[in-house]
């Protein structure tokens, strides 16, 4: 069909009558493009229908391709209902905004994500609500902590970089006797819905940053965050709403795409992870310890194997303090196949290096040496641990 012959080309090529046939379909998920989406009547532009999904109203609050996005994540973490945020950390700050007024308190593990306590420190501070840490590995400092301020808990497991695995059912058992005011949210990067049931352990919601394992190529920046409560994603989705977190639809398609791998990827990083924490477990003296959860003698490893099927990617190397850190970034930038850089969950190995004793508690830090996360990408193992056996003999030459 051509376009109208009553109007001119420019017309014609906006107002094009033809319509390509119905029942197209395929693997991909397809990329609906909007800001402004058309509705057929003025009574249903008036109808504000966005959020039960049962509508489209404004990119903003969502397309064909993000709804779909949305369903498949809360099947993979067993919630009821999604949300997407342009980052892992803005769908941070989406449940604090949405959950916290003046007067109030939220409670972070001090191994948290550190740019949370940076929010928490320098954002929430000024809007008059405060934050206290707790040490994750000790259910007795939170309920410490917690006050009828709090409404607000965050859990974190593993903790970033230091990688010590929480006894989850007690800590979500603490809030609930001693706050029972107080929503928990847990940050589940690292879990990826995979590794254990999160809302079976009885938090109110998750967040995780789908820039990791979900995405799966190192490339894009996505957030999400889950829940099964009704009223409680209401309260998220009218903040997200206001907040104008949108989503660009081809990362979302991209997020699509990857997810089918998602366990295949998850477990394969996880052996190989495993294999190598295992290997540099036996590099005594120069790595000090392995900071794995998997692995026995781990902070929390005993928590990790009761909750957990599988473990990630992720690991971390606490060298011995007698090696100087000049010495460790020389090991790091020795590496060939380890790339530095941030971020983790691509296919891509990964190393950065911490200073532990400085950087991450507050609540003081038992680790001396300089750490070095490693992120296990998609390479094969045997090259990556031949890598850092290199790297561990330069180490000690120099
Ligand atoms: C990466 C990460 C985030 C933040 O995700 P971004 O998409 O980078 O903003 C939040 N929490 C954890 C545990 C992370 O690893």
């Amino acid at each position: 069909m051509s376009a109208k012959k009553d109007c001119s080309p420019a017309t014609g090529l906006i107002h094009h009558p033809y319509r390509p046939p119905e029942g197209f379909a395929s693997p991909a998920v397809p990329v609906c493009k909007a800001s402004t989406v058309f509705f057929p009547s003025v009574a249903a532009l008036r109808s504000q229908h966005w959020l039960d999904k049962q509508a489209y109203t404004y990119g903003l609050h969502g397309t064909p391709t993000t709804f779909t996005l949305e369903e498949r994540l809360a099947t993979l973490e067993g919630a009821k209902h999604v949300l997407l945020a342009p980052s892992g950390l803005s769908a941070l700050t989406n449940v604090n905004m949405a959950l916290l007024s003046s007067g109030d308190a939220v409670l972070l593990p001090d191994n948290v994500y550190n740019p949370s306590k940076e929010f928490a420190r320098h954002e929430l501070a000024r809007w008059g609500i405060s934050h206290k840490v707790y040490d994750a590995m000790q259910p007795e400092s939170l309920l410490q902590a917690l006050g009828p301020d709090v409404k607000l808990v965050w859990l974190e497991a593993p903790g970033s970089v230091t990688m010590e695995f929480p006894d989850l059912p007690a800590l979500v058992r603490t809030v609930r006797e001693a706050a029972p005011q107080a929503v928990i949210a847990l940050d589940n990067t690292w879990g990826a819905g995979l590794a254990f049931d999160a809302f079976e352990l009885g938090v109110d919601l998750t967040i995780h940053a789908l820039t990791k394992y979900p995405s799966g190529g190192g490339d894009l920046l996505m957030g999400s965050i889950a829940c099964r409560d009704q009223a409680l994603y209401q309260r998220l989705a009218m903040t997200h709403s206001r907040l104008g977190l949108g989503v660009g639809a081809n990362d979302a398609e991209a997020v699509l795409r990857a997810l089918p791998t998602l366990p295949l990827r998850y477990a394969s990083q996880d052996a190989s992870a495993r294999r190598i924490a295992e290997w540099a477990a036996g590099q005594r003296p120069l790595i000090r310890r392995v900071l794995h959860p998997a692995l026995p003698g781990s902070p929390g490893h005993e928590h990790w194997a009761s909750v957990c099927r599988a473990a990630a990617g992720l690991m971390t190397l606490e060298f011995d303090p007698a090696v100087e850190p000049a010495r460790v970034d020389a090991f790091i930038e020795g590496l060939a196949l380890f790339r530095i850089g941030w971020s983790w969950g691509g296919p891509v190995s990964l190393a950065v290096p911490y200073q532990a004793s400085t950087r991450l508690r507050q609540l003081g830090s038992p680790y001396a040496g300089t750490l070095v996360r490693l992120s296990i990408g998609l390479e094969g193992t045997d090259d990556l641990i031949a890598d850092l056996a290199l790297g561990l003999q330069r180490l000690q030459a120099a």
